[in-house]
């Protein structure tokens, strides 16, 4: 073992998030987690580093699988620089690991664009990791379209999604569509040939639609409520689908615009714990004073942080996935241990990351140090640490 390597954090809470150890030991070696458990139990190992986090808690380090950017950049960009200030802006907010978010664009946009952000997944940033590419369309209803531009929806197209997974060199870990369009059946069977998780999002499909679509093993819905068709009581529509059934894990924006806390509260009883996504949907804006940002191609305004096209619809948010946490808890009522499953082991069970969303023996050191209010004060990616409060002072 490489003692140099060596990092221990003494815990008031340690958070795995399955267990509450209180107070807790961690201990990261190189770019993994070695041991963790309850501090009596744990053998100090000697000449480790140590960081006293006794007035902290200590979880493990949040998982985006929607944003689009932040910090004045879009993903769309592509470049190893643009995605590098991402990562170092996301580590101050408690994530350590995201999906470059793509918006619907002409196809040769898109197609510069995965080919780009898949030759840059898995490079190493300088903070949270980027792990892969989300395609939030262009497969989706033109009438539940939000603010993709109505002239980049397209019809289902297996060759052209085909011709993304390829260039993307099997970095397209998230494809959202519309599944009640004609075709999409083929691209469900395709993106899973590729390795990739389907959702269903900005759709129009009715309860049965949606109840076919998780049948044919799409268990992921985007940014529930928004772009989705409305429910009623006696069509419950994609959101009644979404709300009752237990195998779909479901993104929920936690800003308090996009949906309001009394429907937070609300799908936090339907999803329950172990179903919930807090995702951001984060654009340019994010970390920015208001003003006029990009979200993709397309120009967006932002006042007050609620960002809106030219037409006026929401076009993504400027929320973090540390606002979304501390949002979600004071509307739900529920346990920090509970509303953190939502950033950390859920979103890694819906992608399949294995050594993700958990702090045991073998996971990567993604570690989140947050004091009582749920602020972020250090931030550890695969062991290194990459934000700390300190530094911002
Ligand atoms: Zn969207």
């Amino acid at each position: 073992m490489n003692r140099n390597a060596l990092t221990v954090i003494d815990a008031g809470i340690l958070l795995t998030p399955l267990n509450r150890f209180a107070p807790g030991r961690l201990i990261i070696d190189g770019s993994s987690i070695a041991d963790g458990g309850p501090a009596a139990t744990i053998q100090l190992p000697s000449g480790a580093e140590r960081i006293d986090a006794s007035q902290m808690l200590v979880v493990p380090g949040f998982i985006e699988p929607h944003i689009h950017g932040c910090g004045g950049v879009d993903v769309m960009e592509g470049t190893y620089d643009c995605l590098n200030a991402i990562s170092r802006i996301l580590p101050g907010h408690g994530t350590t690991s995201f999906l470059a978010t793509t918006v619907s664009s002409l196809p040769d946009v898109l197609t510069a664009a995965v080919e780009k952000l898949g030759a840059l997944t898995h490079r190493t940033f300088d903070g949270a990791q980027l792990i892969g590419i989300h395609l939030e369309g262009p497969f989706i209803s033109t009438t539940k379209r939000g603010t993709h531009k109505c002239a980049n929806v397209l019809a289902p197209d297996a060759a052209l999604l085909e011709k993304w997974l390829r260039r993307a060199n099997k970095s397209v870990r998230l494809v959202t569509l519309a599944p009640e369009l004609s075709g999409a059946n083929e691209l469900v069977r395709l993106a899973k040939d590729y390795g990739a998780q389907l959702a269903m999002g900005h759709s129009n499909a009715t309860f049965e639609e949606a109840k076919s679509a998780v049948e044919r093993g799409i268990c992921y819905a985007v940014h529930t409520f928004n772009a989705m068709r409305a429910f009623s009581h006696r069509e419950p529509g994609i959101v009644g689908e979404v709300l009752a059934d237990d195998r779909i894990f479901a993104e929920i924006i936690a800003d308090g615009i996009h949906v309001d806390p009394a429907v937070v509260r609300l799908f936090a009883r339907a999803k329950g714990k172990e179903r919930v996504l807090l995702v951001s949907d984060g654009i340019s804006a994010t970390a920015m004073p208001d003003g006029r940002y990009v979200l993709g191609q397309d120009t967006v305004e932002v006042i007050n942080g609620v960002c809106r096209d030219a037409e006026g619809r929401l076009a993504g948010s400027t929320l973090t996935q540390e606002n979304a946490l501390r949002n979600f808890v004071e509307w739900t009522g529920w346990s920090i241990e509970d509303a953190l499953l939502g950033l950390t082991l859920n979103p890694a069970r819906a992608l399949r990351l294995e050594k993700k969303g958990v702090l045991e023996a073998g996971a990567d050191a993604d570690v989140v140090l947050m004091d009582h209010t749920f602020r972020v004060m250090k931030t550890f990616a695969k062991g290194k640490l990459v934000f700390d409060r300190l530094w911002t002072n």
